[in-house]
């Protein structure tokens, strides 16, 4: 299954966080003939996940961004907005259009390799890779290897773990129903009995748009509940009683306090294996993509990839105090959200979920959170 013996770089896993890396050396002339091995297990043909994220300018996938939007929507009991975030944009990547946009970039180039398999187990020593692959072992000399395959927590008991879970349907409607020109980021109008929980609403045209329903808690629903709850959103908040599922996806993002390693034996975790999922929010996409540059960055300039820096310390402490608070249910998540977002910018609000913030700007949004459940958290994490 696997042609050669020696590669420059070996990405295990080919998912969003290989494939931001791979296209990128790509498209770099310095990288010009590396030898390049991606492993995953299927081929990519299903749109099996949409991702949104906002930005200010041009990104590197700009130029398959579904849909873009300027205005995003708040909802909950107390407090509901629409607001501007210029000079941002709210933006949506459909997966299935990633993956044709990489593996057609990918077909251009006869250097890089693809294998498909389960891969059972990897290790390295020095330059040499052994890989276990649907139960064949594969001994490879490489130059640098990246996993995107998310490992096992081997001390599981240390960290808080809740699971981000959503389900969500694209929804065609007879009439025109929304508002193409808003996005709804968070709607926290539907019930809280299983936990934080809230809906948005991504509209692609009047009469079409995917709507998801999401919650952060420690179990998953059974899977005809999360229909019952978007039937519901959908007649009730949405007022819409008829319309077509055109397309369904389901999803689980880990939200966890453990340390992800960078940087194990010479192997480079990336991705949400590398932990570029954000605890508190599960956003991962943008952290993926800033980390990719760096990496192809570092690279070309032949520097150590171990030199890249990590997430800074006080962004994983404010999202462990998050996660401790809706981990233990020292605050309906939905205050939480609200106040976030009633009291601050929204531009502020999403510079601090992308760890953009300076300290004193943070001082100012943690002094428009309840105090005392923070503080609280805050010295339980310390
Ligand atoms: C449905 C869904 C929606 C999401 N929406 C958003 C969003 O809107 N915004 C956002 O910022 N983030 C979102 N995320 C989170 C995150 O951006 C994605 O999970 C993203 O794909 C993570 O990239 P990755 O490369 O780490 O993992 P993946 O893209 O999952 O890539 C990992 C690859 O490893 C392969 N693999 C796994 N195990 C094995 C094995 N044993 N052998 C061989 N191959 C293996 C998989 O097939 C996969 O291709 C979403 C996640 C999901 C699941």
């Amino acid at each position: 299954m696997i042609q050669h013996q020696s590669y420059d770089y070996v990405f295990l896993g080919a998912g969003c966080a290989s494939l931001s890396i791979v296209v990128r050396i790509l498209k770099n002339s310095q990288f010009d003939g590396k030898k390049i091995l991606l492993i995953d297990k299927a081929p990519k043909v299903q749109n099996d996940r949409t991702w949104c994220y906002w930005e200010k300018e041009n990104g590197f996938f700009d130029d398959i961004v579904y849909k873009r939007w300027d205005t995003i929507s708040f909802y909950s009991e107390e407090y509901s907005s629409d607001m501007t975030i210029a000079p941002y944009q709210y933006k949506m990547i459909r997966g299935i259009d990633f993956y044709d946009h990489c593996f057609r970039i990918i077909a251009q180039y006869p250097n890089v390799e693809l294998a498909y398999g389960n891969i059972d187990t990897f290790s390295r020593k020095g330059r040499q890779l052994s890989i276990s692959l649907d139960g064949g072992n594969y001994v490879l000399d490489a130059g640098e290897v990246f996993n995107s395959v998310v490992q096992p927590d081997k001390d599981s008991t240390k960290s808080i773990e809740l699971l981000q879970h959503f389900k969500g349907w694209v929804v065609e409607t007879a009439k025109d129903f929304f508002n193409p020109a808003i996005a709804t980021m968070m709607d926290f109008r539907v019930h809280q009995k299983e936990g934080t929980t809230f809906s948005y609403v991504l509209p692609f045209d009047a009469r079409t748009a995917l709507v998801e329903y999401t919650l952060f808690t420690k179990q998953l629903l059974p899977q005809q509940q999360y229909d019952e709850e978007l039937k519901n959103y959908i007649s009730k908040h949405l007022e819409i009683e008829n319309f077509i599922v055109r397309e369904a996806e389901f999803g689980v993002i880990p939200m966890s306090s453990r340390r992800f390693k960078y940087e194990e034996n010479g192997i480079y975790h990336i991705g949400t294996a590398g932990g570029q999922t954000k605890a508190s929010s599960g956003y991962t996409f943008q952290f993926i993509q800033k980390h990719s540059q760096q990496v192809v960055d570092y690279l070309g300039a032949g520097r150590q990839l171990s030199r890249i820096g990590a997430t800074p310390k006080r962004f994983r402490f404010y999202d462990n105090v998050l996660l401790y608070i809706l981990y233990y249910n020292k605050l309906p998540g939905d205050r939480i959200f609200t106040r976030l977002f009633k009291r601050n910018k929204p531009q502020q609000v999403l510079r601090f979920l992308d760890n953009e913030t300076s300290l004193a700007d943070e001082l100012k949004i943690i002094a428009t959170l309840p105090t005392m459940p923070f503080l609280s958290a805050a010295m339980r994490q310390l």
